[in-house]
């Protein structure tokens, strides 16, 4: 029936158009994989390839009771986010350490700090594991906490400058530091729209 409505749609454009339609059509009574699904397949990937990188050294320091494979699978989940970076990246480490070491401070200090010409992010255990008041108070979770302390710093690492809030709209991911709205909507991205 919806392919039916499709074809008497096209017949009002050109014949060209018409022709491929009725040979799609054809296509799928004989069983094969109807082309528009495949044209779809096709397209989707090419507005969203996946983000090359080397994947990132992940450290934990001594005394940081995280689980270093957890925090593999969460980096590389917010790297190949839609809504992260978008942009092919270098060799990268993230270090998890002791909130007040290598660059950090305690909550609601710097909670995560970016060692661009070691390409290294520092990241406090405390970001990781206690959700700090400033982000409880805009409703956000542990894991908004994690992402955003990771793509903030990633985002030194590529270089990018701190942001201010520019009134309305989401927060700019490199807003700085610790979680202050300052009149933005809540974000953690740096392409909210995904
Ligand atoms: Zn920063």
């Amino acid at each position: 029936m919806k392919r039916i409505v499709g074809v008497g749609v096209l017949g009002a454009v050109s014949a060209a158009l018409v022709a491929v339609a009725v040979t799609a059509w054809v296509g799928v009574l004989a069983g094969e994989q109807p082309a528009e699904s495949a044209n779809q397949a096709a397209s989707a990937t090419s507005a969203s390839p996946p983000v090359r990188y080397a994947p990132p050294t992940v450290g934990v320091a001594d005394g940081v009771n995280v689980d270093q494979a957890e925090v593999s699978a969460f980096v590389d989940r917010v790297v190949q986010d839609p809504r992260g970076w978008r942009t092919d990246l270098d060799q990268f480490t993230v270090r998890l350490v002791q909130a007040g070491n290598e660059g950090t401070q305690r909550m609601p200090g710097l909670i995560g700090y970016a060692n661009p010409g070691q390409r290294t992010a520092a990241i406090s255990d405390e970001a990781w594991t206690v959700l700090g008041p400033r982000f409880a108070a805009t409703g956000g979770t542990l894991d908004d906490q994690r992402a955003w302390v990771v793509l903030h710093e990633l985002g030194h690492l590529l270089g990018r400058p701190h942001q201010e809030c520019p009134g309305a709209g989401p927060a700019p991911v490199m807003r700085e530091t610790n979680y202050d709205l300052r009149g933005c909507g809540f974000n953690v991205w740096p392409n909210p729209a995904g």
